[in-house]
């Protein structure tokens, strides 16, 4: 679904991704883990185009983004194929949580606004949120305005959806009903691609764990195979597992 190959990139001189090569096949979700500063935001928005990068190629089906390279038409496939949940979740605070649903596929796609309002509906049902269409974001807890970009996203129909630390604002007790949501997408076909320091979370939810540190993928493989008994003394070392 997704394919990296080669993939490079550096802020300033110092490289932060270094050579990263990695596929996500449809319908799996996998995990990205490690310490803070290892490049996994910087990763994540390599793999829909939010990001420019300086080698390697990053292909979604037929769409591909290269390095330098004329970027404008293929990034919006792909950005279209490929749904991205922000940490903060950046609502329209001036649009309710249905408002924000419909925004995309009416001034995106196009899609006339009753057959994007009965869209809306049935996505914010999906995700749990019917009697909350009509508030807006301020009047919404935090898990609510999460639940509400999880159903933006996918109002444009992805293939893939990332999430960047969806665990980070959330209860303890919240975290379980993301696994849950995040299950069911996972059972419609889409592919996931979660970065996280839970690492319950991964474990729960994930079929594949990458770690990434200093730009590269050091360790990879299922989860509990990843968190019982790491590999690498790196992995070892960020699980606090040395002593
Ligand atoms: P992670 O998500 O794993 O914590 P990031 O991808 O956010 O890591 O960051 C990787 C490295 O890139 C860090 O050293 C960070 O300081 C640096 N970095 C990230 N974004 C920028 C930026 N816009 N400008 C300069 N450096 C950045
Ligand atoms: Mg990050």
């Amino acid at each position: 679904m997704i394919e990296v190959k080669e993939l490079s990139k550096r802020f300033e001189g110092r490289v932060v991704l270094d050579g990263i090569s990695a596929a996500f096949g449809p319908g799996e979700v996998v995990a990205l883990v490690g310490p803070s500063g290892g490049g996994k935001s910087t990763l994540l928005r390599c793999l829909n185009g939010l990001e420019s990068f300086d080698a390697g190629t990053v292909r979604v089906g037929g769409d591909v983004l290269e390095a330098g390279g004329a970027r404008g038409e293929q990034v919006w496939n792909i950005r279209r194929r490929v749904g991205f949940v922000f940490q903060q979740w950046h609502l329209f605070a001036h649009r309710t949580a249905l408002g924000n649903v419909m925004e995309a596929p009416v001034y995106v796609k196009g899609l006339g606004r009753d057959e994007a309002r009965e869209r809306g509906r049935a996505l914010l049902a999906k995700v749990g949120l019917s009697h909350r269409q009509d508030a807006y974001p301020s009047e919404l807890s935090g898990g609510e305005q999460q639940r509400v970009a999880i159903a933006r996203a996918l109002a444009m129909e992805p293939e893939a959806l990332l999430l960047d630390e969806p665990t980070s604002a959330l209860d303890p007790e919240r975290v379980g009903e993301l696994v849950d949501l995040l299950s069911r997408l996972r059972a419609d076909g889409l592919t996931l691609v979660v970065v996280t320091h839970e690492m319950r979370f991964a474990r729960e939810l994930a079929s594949r764990m990458l770690v990434l540190h200093g730009g590269r993928i050091i360790e990879e493989g299922p989860p509990a195979r990843v968190l019982d008994s790491p590999h690498h003394e790196r992995t070892r070392a960020f699980l606090g597992l040395d002593r």
